[in-house]
């Protein structure tokens, strides 16, 4: 068996799942997408996870009901886990949002590789980007169930790291976030 850490040596990084959490329309794919380009063009090698690539694939038999929305987040994190056993960064972009599927998550992939990034957004500016036009389907009715609305986000407690969006640029956001986890990612 070739181990974690001979593999994290030969990509010369250190592999870590860094989970993004918060609201729809907080920034977590932008900000993930972001930190992705930003590490590729210093030769990281990461994997960016998100409703786009999961939803449609390996878990395109869940809806969001909420066991399906626990198995929805377990499967994520034992995906995630494999990526990092191969010494992949592994970037996630999904609300998750209550603090037992995110310790759930964190249960499967080890403490020491989880690492928790809280892109934190007012709901009333998540709302006004609705990004993709989710915030007036839940507010006419016609979404039901949805985060920040008719039901609950639950905040981080201890987040390894607090990014806030507001009034900030993308780059800004991105290059806090670059700033906090490269000694983590960084094998020297
Ligand atoms: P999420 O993945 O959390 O649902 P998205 O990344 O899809 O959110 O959408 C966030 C939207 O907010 C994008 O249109 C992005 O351009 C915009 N935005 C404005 N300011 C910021 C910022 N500082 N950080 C991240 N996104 C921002």
């Amino acid at each position: 068996m070739i181990s974690k850490s001979q593999k994290e040596n030969l990509l010369n990084q250190r592999a870590k799942v860094l989970w993004f959490t918060g609201l729809s329309g907080s920034g977590k794919s932008t900000i993930a997408l972001g930190l992705e380009e930003k590490l590729f063009n210093l030769g990281y090698i990461t994997k960016v996870l998100d409703g786009d690539n999961v939803r449609t694939g390996v878990n395109n038999n869940l809806g969001f009901s909420l066991s399906d929305r626990k198995e929805n987040i377990r499967r994520i994190a034992e995906v995630s886990k494999l990526f990092c056993q191969a010494g992949i960064i592994c970037i996630n972009s999904f609300i998750s949002p209550t603090i037992e599927t995110r310790t759930l998550a964190k249960a499967i992939i080890a403490n020491k590789n989880f690492i928790e990034i809280f892109i934190d957004t007012p709901l009333k500016i998540c709302e006004k980007r609705d990004v993709k036009g989710l915030y007036k389907k839940a507010r006419s009715g016609e979404l039901k169930g949805f985060t920040g609305i008719d039901s609950p986000y639950e905040i981080p407690m201890q987040p390894d790291l607090h990014i806030r969006t507001e009034n900030r640029s993308v780059q800004e956001c991105v290059d806090e976030c670059y700033r906090e986890i490269i000694s983590i990612i960084s094998l020297t």
